[in-house]
Formats: structure tokens, C-alpha cells, sequence
């Protein structure tokens, strides 16, 4: 604790024990009070601004020390003043008072409060950032939740100081009035409970939950109002229309149907989305090709003289094809129209709230009415504008799909999770491949030695990693291709085949009718949503990467399922999108896979963590499988057995990353994950041996000396 600190708390401490030493319960008794009450009002006549000036500073004391007594002082400032001063003064001192209060306990806890229960605390330090005002007003109109405890406890959330002071006056204002009101006959009261009779407190109540009423109204206001140049029809052909037919909008559908909803898919391009032609599927069928070929090159690590491996790179490209024609029927317009979903392949665009136009192949434009619309409309690659990229010309992950002859020099362009999926596949091919990051490390989500293991098994491998290199311009000289990039202030030159542009995606929200209905888009360029996915038509929900935060299949897919659910029965019960426990992994060789929080993340966030750290090189598996490299990393709260993320990397991290998505999701620590029994010899031990590196550093040292004492005497010593 700093001094400043400490100062003000022993400056609390002993005030609150002079008032107790001083008998000060006894003077703010009902009983003295009443006995005194002539007294007080004599000296009050002759002396009233002393007498009023006295008893502000006296409220303020009480209230900002949170002594027992402010109820009472406000009965006597009836008594005193009568109800218009008395009022004001009381109004004036116990908000004073009460922003004391706040801020005491906001300077001597809220810091540690927050670093220590901060990430438990995130629903409500959001709540309070969103709607404060509400609650802390309802707050106040209840006289059951005790004045001090708001007071002490507000200190500990974001609210601002200005917010409390105001809401605070004009919450109190009303029990303030009563209380100076009843005040003024004290000589009938007999004794400060009785003020509030049922029937108050019922009415007191009310009064707590109007604003919150009044702000489900002003919604409700609200959405009419986005609604207002809409003509809405007065019924629906379809329950649900969805825009897309990709991850996201594949699970919305199906959900829909599940629930014998009428539902439309509209997608204008491949059923099954990026994910199945141009993302997860091909990338996923590459990289094995290009595994088998690496560990075919590691054949004398495993005993073998030698092997070797012909390819035809055309081959390849063929059969990851082949993959996607394998998998495409699990998202085909056959299967979802099999299970209910009417499947449109067409160009959507939405006309009105209620209403969905379809550029039909073949030039045929439909108009569907339905309730509710689902986005998901998806994201493309972004294609940085830099200077003489037309002219060379550049892949995407949209367009690497038809390539048939193998790159010579390919520069990646971006050193995220596609970025560096791509340029080792490639380069195992036998490329030769330069990859390019403007930032100081490759993955740069993920902590640094993290970073470092896969920067270090790329450069291994024959990649050229040039970190920290800004692409300045593109340039086509003698004939050659020629990418100028920034690096430590110096310009670097780097010549290239191909280029191959990873650098990110951009969310599709042009061109379908967002712009003419005023949906809005966040900085970040995807649908603006709120928390059940909605957009600004309560109506028009978005889901997958048209919306973010996050870009994956998996988050697709649980997004579509609020945003379906939200949108048929969101009229009965909303739910809001959980993203708590969000997996993913980068699956490069070696794997890196993450759950919840890193290092990084953690510092940047002001959580503390415990670290505890399991070498896979030490792993009896990885060992014979030739794959002893990598690292399960824990982060759990300090001197708890409550994990808060965790981060693996090596052969296969993709899965063994499951048992901790499944323990984090379901409350379970690592004693649980440690009293699991795991199948000898299997990478998946290494979770265990985590588990088991926490449990040791957390060992009851005490206790094992005592029974160390007791081993000793049993052996007779
Ligand atoms: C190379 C690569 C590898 C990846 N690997 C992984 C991975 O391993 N794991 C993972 O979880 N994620 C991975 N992803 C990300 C994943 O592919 C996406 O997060 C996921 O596909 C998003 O699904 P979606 O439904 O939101 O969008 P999409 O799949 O993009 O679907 C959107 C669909 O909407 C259609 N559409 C758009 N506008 C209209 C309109 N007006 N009318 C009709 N149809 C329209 C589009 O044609 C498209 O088919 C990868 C992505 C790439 C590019």
C-alpha cells in the first residue's frame, strides 16, 4: 500500500475510534435526541448559522466516515430547520457526504479490487459503465440497501465522480423530504424505524424501478423511431432471411429450421463460405501435404537411411481440391433444403426492415417479407494501397486456391495466423519464401517466446523472416519484381516472384443495402451490433466476421446461434453473445493454440496471474514421436485454482488445447485436470504435467515438513 494511502487510512481509522471514544453513539441516539430537543432548538434560535453551518459539517462527517446515524441526523434536521431548510441542508451535506465516502473508498480499494477480482468483475464494471446512472439511481430510491454500502461500494466501479454526486442528490431526494418531513413532528415519532411504513416503502420501490422502466420504454421509443420511414407489412412470408450461406449463416439457418421457423438462405456466390472454398478446408488440406513432405524430409531422425518425396505441385492444388468437394456436401444447398431451409442462390439486398430483394440467377428478382434478418454476410481479404501493388499484381487467400505452378521467390506479405500458415506451407514446397511484418514478431497476439519458437522453426526451416520491415512500395525493375520496405529507418530491397497479401480482413458491408437503411459499421469497419447481435433495426441481427470481434469458423457458428435464437424468440427471452471462452489455434508446425488469457494480454489488462509452465520436450510421447518441442503455458489467478488462460504450443496443440476450453468453460481448475487420469503415452499428458507443475508450486510446505517429521518418527528417529 503507498503512503498517501496509508495516511488516509490511519487518518479514518482514528477519527472513526475518537468518535466512538467520545461517546458520539450515545449523542446520535434517538432517545437523546428527543431529551434534547428543546435544548438544540434554543441555541439554534439564537445562533443559526452556527447552528446550521455546525450541523452541515457534523452530516458530512458522519456520512463521509460512514458512522452510524445519518437516518437520524436527518430526522433532527427536520426538527431544527424545518422541511424546506432542512431539506436543502441534508440534501447538500449527505451528498457531500456520500461523494466523500466514494471517494475514499475508490483512492484506498478500487485499484486493488480491480487488479485482483477485475476479471470477474468485467460484467460489471461494463454494466456500470453502460447504465451506472440507472442502477445507482434505483439504488438510492430504496431505502433497504443501506446509504453506506452504495457509498463504499460505488468507490470500487467505474462511475464517474461527477455521475455519483448527481444521481446521488437526486436519488436521495425523495427520501430526504420524507425523512425532514417526519422530522418536524418528532416530538410524535417514537422512533426512526416507523417513518417508513409498508406502504412508502412499496411506493419508494416503484420509484426505485422507474427509471429503469422508463429506459425500457425509451428503447422501445427508440426502435419505433429507427423504424418510422418503414412501411412494415402487415404479415411476413418468412420468420427469418439470412444473408449468406458461410459458417455463420449455415448454423443460423439451420437453427431456424431446427425449430420449424420458415427460413431463407440467400448466398450469391459458394454455399459453405470462405471457410469450406478458400479458408479453414484448403489451408487445412495443404498443410498436411506439406507436413507429410516435411516429415519425409526427417526421415533419419527416425532410424530411416533415407526417403524422398516427388510431387507435382499442380497435384497438390488438385487434391486440396478434392478435400473441398468432399467436405462442400455438409454445406450444401441439398442437405440444408433436406432439412428445411429454403435455399436461394442469388444476390441479396435488404430494401427494407422487413424486406430482402434476391438477384436471382438467370436475372429473375424476388422481394421476401420476413420478421427478422440475419447477416452474415462475411469478410474478404484487405489489399493494403501500396504504391505499385496493381502493377505486380498480388494472391490473396481468395485467389491462392488456383495457382498450379509453384511460386520461385514468394513474399508473404503480413505475419498473422494466415500469413504464417501460408509461407510455411509454401516454403515446404520449396519455395523460396520471404515473409514480411511490419510489427517486431510474427503472431503478435501471442506472448513473445511464444512468437519466438515458431520464428525460430521458420527460420529453420529456410524462411526469411523479416520482422519490423514497414512495405513501402512495389516496383517492377529490369523486369523484376521488387518490394521496398522500411526497416529501421533504412530501406530494404527484396525481390519476388509472386506475392502472396496477408495482411487481414475486411468485414462485407457494402453493396447489400446497409447504406441506405443506416445500419451503422464500428471503427473497426464491421457491423455495429449490441450484445444479442442486433443491429440498429432490433430486427436485423449480424453474426460471423461481418460482425467480429473475432474471425474464426468456430465463433461464427456460436454467434449464428444467439443471433437465430435472438431473432425468433427474442420477443420471449434475448440472450446475450458469450465470449468468455474463446479458443483458437494457428496451425503451423509447431501448433500454437490459446484459450482465454496470455502474458500479454494479462498485463495490458492490469489482471494478476500465476504462471505455470510444462516443457513438451520433456514428454514421453513427444519424445518417440520426434516432436519433443513446445510448451503448455498456464496462467491462473494468484494462490487460486482458477485458470484464466492458457496457451500451448507443438505437435497437435489444436486439440490438446480442448481439455482446458472444456475446464475453463465449466469452472474446473487444474486440481481437476491433475486428478483426470490421461492415456500413457499421449501428447495430451502434457496438460497433467501443467496441471502438475501448479500443484507443486502450490504445495502445502508446512504440512509436508510435518509429515516429513512424522516419517522420521515412524522410522523410529
Ligand atoms: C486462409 C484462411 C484460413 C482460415 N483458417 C481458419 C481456421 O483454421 N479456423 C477457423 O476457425 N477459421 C479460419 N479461418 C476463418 C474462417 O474462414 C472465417 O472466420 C469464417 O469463414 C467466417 O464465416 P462467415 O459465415 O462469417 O463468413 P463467410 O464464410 O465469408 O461467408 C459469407 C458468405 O456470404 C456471402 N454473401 C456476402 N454478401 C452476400 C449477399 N449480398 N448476398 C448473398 N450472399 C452474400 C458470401 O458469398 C459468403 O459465401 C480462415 C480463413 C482464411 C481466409
Amino acid at each position: 500500500m503507498s503512503r498517501s494511502r496509508l495516511a488516509l487510512l490511519v487518518v479514518i481509522v482514528l477519527l472513526v475510534a475518537a468518535f466512538f471514544a467520545a461517546g458520539g453513539q450515545r449523542y446520535l441516539s434517538f432517545e437523546t435526541i428527543k431529551a434534547e430537543q428543546e435544548a438544540i432548538l434554543d441555541y439554534y434560535a439564537s445562533h443559526p448559522w452556527q447552528t446550521a453551518l455546525g450541523f452541515f459539517v457534523a452530516y458530512v462527517a458522519v456520512t463521509g466516515l460512514s458512522l452510524p446515524g445519518a437516518a437520524l441526523m436527518t430526522l433532527v434536521a427536520g426538527a431544527i430547520f424545518g422541511l424546506l431548510w432542512g431539506t436543502v441542508i441534508v440534501s447538500f451535506a449527505s451528498t457531500i457526504g456520500a461523494t466523500v465516502a466514494f471517494l475514499a473508498s475508490r483512492f484506498l480499494l478500487r485499484d486493488w479490487v480491480q487488479r485482483r477480482f477485475g476479471h470477474a468483475l468485467r460484467a460489471v464494471n461494463e454494466g456500470v459503465a453502460r447504465e451506472g446512472a440507472f442502477y445507482l439511481f434505483t439504488l438510492r430510491l430504496i431505502p433497504a440497501v443501506p446509504f453506506f454500502v452504495i457509498n463504499l461500494a460505488l468507490g470500487l466501479t467505474p462511475i464517474r465522480t461527477a455521475t455519483f454526486y448527481w444521481v446521488s442528490q437526486l436519488g436521495m431526494l425523495a427520501g430526504t423530504i420524507v425523512y425532514v418531513n417526519a422530522g418536524t413532528r418528532l416530538a410524535a415519532i417514537e422512533s426512526p424505524a416507523g417513518i417508513l411504513s409498508p406502504g412508502l416503502l412499496g411506493a419508494f420501490v416503484l420509484l426505485g424501478l422507474f427509471p429503469l422502466l422508463a429506459k425500457k420504454a425509451l428503447d422501445a421509443v427508440k426502435a419505433r423511431r429507427v423504424y418510422a420511414r418503414w412501411k412494415r407489412p402487415r404479415r411476413f412470408d418468412r420468420n427469418l432471411v439470412v444473408i449468406g450461406a458461410g459458417s455463420a449463416g449455415l448454423v443460423s439457418a439451420y437453427i431456424a429450421a431446427a425449430v420449424r421457423a420458415k427460413v431463407t438462405l440467400i448466398e450469391k456466390h459458394r454455399m459453405g463460405g470462405d471457410c469450406l472454398n478458400t479458408g479453414c478446408v484448403p489451408s487445412k488440406a495443404l498443410i498436411r501435404t506439406a507436413r507429410v513432405l516435411a516429415e519425409i524430409r526427417r526421415a533419419p531422425e527416425y532410424g530411416l537411411k533415407s526417403a524422398h518425396a516427388e510431387f507435382d505441385f499442380a497435384e497438390v492444388m488438385e487434391r486440396v481440391q478434392r478435400v473441398v468437394r468432399a467436405v462442400e456436401p455438409h454445406d450444401s444447398a441439398e442437405r440444408y433444403t433436406a432439412l428445411g431451409v429454403e435455399c436461394l442462390h442469388g444476390e441479396a439486398k435488404i430494401v427494407s426492415p422487413w424486406e430482402v430483394e434476391v438477384a436471382l440467377e438467370g436475372g429473375e428478382t424476388r422481394r421476401l417479407s420476413t420478421r427478422a434478418i440475419v447477416i452474415a454476410a462475411g469478410a474478404r481479404p484487405f489489399v493494403p494501397p501500396i504504391p505499385g501493388i496493381d502493377e505486380v499484381g498480388c494472391l490473396t487467400s481468395d485467389t491462392v486456391w488456383a495457382l498450379r505452378e509453384l511460386p520461385r521467390r514468394l513474399v508473404v506479405l503480413g505475419g498473422g495466423p494466415i500469413g504464417c500458415e501460408l509461407a510455411q506451407c509454401f516454403a515446404r514446397f520449396g519455395a523460396k519464401v520471404t515473409q514480411v511484418e511490419m510489427l517486431p514478431r510474427l503472431m503478435v497476439r501471442e506472448d513473445p517466446e511464444i512468437s519466438a519458437m515458431v520464428m525460430q522453426k521458420f527460420r529453420d526451416e529456410g524462411i526469411e523472416v523479416l520482422v519490423g520491415h514497414k512495405a513501402k512500395a512495389f516496383r517492377v525493375e529490369n523486369g523484376e519484381k521488387v518490394l521496398i520496405a522500411e526497416h529501421d529507418g533504412a530501406e530494404a530491397r527484396i525481390a519476388f516472384d509472386t506475392l502472396l497479401c496477408a495482411v487481414g480482413r475486411v468485414a462485407n458491408t457494402e453493396g447489400y443495402g446497409l447504406e441506405a437503411l443506416g445500419i451503422p459499421v464500428t471503427r473497426q469497419r464491421t457491423v455495429e451490433t449490441n450484445e444479442f447481435l442486433q443491429t440498429a433495426f432490433p430486427n436485423i441481427y449480424a453474426c460471423g466476421d461481418v460482425a467480429g470481434p473475432y474471425q474464426f469458423t468456430h465463433v461464427a457458428a456460436h454467434q449464428a446461434w444467439y443471433a437465430a435464437v435472438n431473432a425468433l424468440f427474442g420477443g420471449l427471452r434475448r440472450f446475450r453473445a458469450d465470449y468468455s471462452v474463446i479458443p483458437w489455434a494457428t496451425f503451423t508446425d509447431p501448433e500454437v493454440a490459446r484459450v482465454g488469457l496470455n502474458e500479454n494480454e494479462a498485463k495490458e489488462r492490469g489482471v494478476p496471474y500465476e504462471v505455470s509452465t510444462y516443457g513438451i520436450d520433456d514428454l514421453d510421447r513427444a519424445i518417440a514421436d520426434e516432436e519433443a518441442h513446445g510448451v503448455v503455458k498456464v496462467l491462473t489467478v494468484p494462490g487460486k485454482d482458477r485458470i484464466l488462460g492458457v496457451t500451448i504450443v507443438g505437435a497437435h496443440a489444436g486439440e490438446l488445447i480442448a481439455e482446458f476450453v472444456a475446464a475453463m468453460r465449466h469452472g474446473l481448475g487444474l486440481n481437476k485436470i491433475l486428478g483426470t487420469i490421461h492415456v500413457y503415452p499421449t501428447l495430451a499428458e502434457a496438460n497433467k504435467y501443467a496441471a502438475g507443475v501448479w500443484k507443486k508450486a502450490h504445495a502445502p510446505q508446512g504440512l509436508l515438513r510435518a509429515i516429513e517429521r512424522f516419517h522420521g518418527w515412524m522410522r523410529g528417529g
